[in-house]
């Protein structure tokens, strides 16, 4: 198929040839055309001259490679709003805004042996401060399109032996981490990535929670105490038996620590839990040999469902946790929906969304340009900052001094893209 320039893609002459796709057939008409003195594209080249040929600005060539590695539902459908051109139309807006600005001012400094009109230098400086306001308010985005694009953190806490691998692994449905009977085996952090409703989930899992003479130990509680600090979301999994230990999730700021109540099956019956003959047998309850006061609740999720939530109470302050077996998967499905309810939460997306740390860098600078050109003594110094708020403006969609970028940016995409 012939696609003549500048309607193409790419904006230059594509020829697109459909052929079966054995490996035969494909070596030969690649050889064919290698002997036309044709080569293989580069990663990106595409995408690439689709840019320089006015195609598409740089936000929307990101767009294309996030598309290509989107691997649920919501990252493609991010990918594809970008792509769409709603996010360089944001900050085109604010370039076209700022370079009004500056012709005024420019305008004004022309003149040089009157004194700026206060109205005029009024005006240059209240339009400096809405948009200074404007792309503040961008910023404060709680980084959720950069988090959905890289992934929701979720790290699994709690004390040791409290069964982390072992709801890692039932979660990611393979052996990702490794699980052992003993103490403190899980010394560094195993990551998984799931699919939760359309949300990419990092789920981690850490060290268990603990003081520790031996060094390595420390290490992994080190570094488990600062990814649980990243994390968006924290599950604080503990042993059900001994609802003391849930005590540790108080130090987690709530609603994004969730507490998960663990071993359920190791629990006797209790009359109040839903379900199973085994927990109908009159046990006492171990959960009074640690000397803690413990209610049971069940709750009616949607549709008569039953969640298990059980209230645990200490020292006057009540919690609620999420009764699940790691072991046999029991109460995984309601662990599951409850965080993939807070995931959504924390990604819900309505204006157009700061995706990449390199557009979230260039418009800070933007801002302290603007800033500091609100404090200028002279108006030449003011424009001049306006200058450089422009520029950082236009090195976001790739319409000035981008060149240094491109290397960088094109380097990341597949072949053929
Ligand atoms: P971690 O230190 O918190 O990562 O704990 P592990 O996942 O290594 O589990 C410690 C021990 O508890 C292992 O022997 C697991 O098989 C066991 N375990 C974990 N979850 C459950 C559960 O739901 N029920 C039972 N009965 N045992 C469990």
């Amino acid at each position: 198929m012939w696609f003549p320039g500048p309607a193409s893609a790419t904006g230059e002459d594509v020829a697109e040839f459909h052929v079966h796709g054995s490996r035969a057939v494909l070596a030969a008409m690649t050889q064919a055309l290698r002997r036309l003195g044709l080569r293989l594209a580069e990663p990106g080249e595409f995408t690439r001259r689709a840019f320089v040929n006015g195609k598409l600005d740089l936000v929307q060539a990101e767009a294309i490679a996030d598309l290509a590695a989107a691997e649920t539902e919501a990252q493609r459908r991010q990918a594809l709003r970008q792509l769409d051109g709603e996010l360089g139309d944001l900050y085109r807006g604010w370039s076209q805004r700022l370079t009004r600005t500056l012709a005024h001012l420019e305008a004004a400094i022309d003149f040089p042996d009157e004194d700026l009109p206060s109205e005029i230098e009024d005006r240059i400086l209240g339009e400096t401060e809405v948009l200074i306001t404007e792309v503040e308010r961008h910023l404060a985005d709680g980084h959720r399109g950069e988090r959905l694009r890289d992934g929701i953190m979720v790290a699994i806490i709690g004390p040791p032996n409290a069964g982390k691998s072992t709801l890692i692994n039932k979660i990611a449905r393979r052996d990702a981490a490794i699980t052992s009977p003993v103490a403190g085996t899980t010394r560094d952090i195993v990551e998984v990535v799931v699919d939760l409703e359309g949300y990419p989930v990092v789920l981690a899992d850490t060290a268990g929670l603990r003081d520790s003479e031996d060094v390595v130990e420390r290490e992994g509680l080190r570094r488990a105490l600062r990814r649980a600090e990243e994390a968006e979301i924290r599950l604080f999994v503990f042993d059900a038996r001994c609802p003391e230990e849930a005590r540790g999730a108080a130090a987690w700021p709530r609603p994004d620590t969730i507490l998960v109540a663990n071993k359920i099956d190791l629990l006797p019956a209790s009359p109040l839990l839903p379900s199973g003959e085994r927990r109908k047998a009159p046990h006492p309850n171990p959960l009074s040999a640690c000397g803690e006061r413990e209610g049971p609740a069940k709750r009616e999720g949607e549709g008569g469902q039953v969640t298990d939530i059980r209230r645990f109470s200490w020292g006057g302050f009540p919690q609620e946790a999420i009764v699940v077996s790691a072991l046999t998967g029991e109460g995984i499905d309601a662990l599951l929906s409850a965080l993939g309810e807070r995931v959504a939460q924390t990604c819900r997306i309505e204006a157009p969304v700061l995706t990449r740390a390199r557009h979230r860098q260039a418009l800070e600078e933007a801002v302290s340009s603007l800033r500091r050109a609100l404090g200028a003594a002279l108006p030449e110094l003011r424009a001049e900052d306006l200058r450089l708020a422009l520029r950082s403006l236009g090195r976001i969609t790739g319409s000035i001094d981008v060149e240094d970028l491109l290397d960088m940016i094109f380097r990341d995409f597949c072949i053929g893209k």
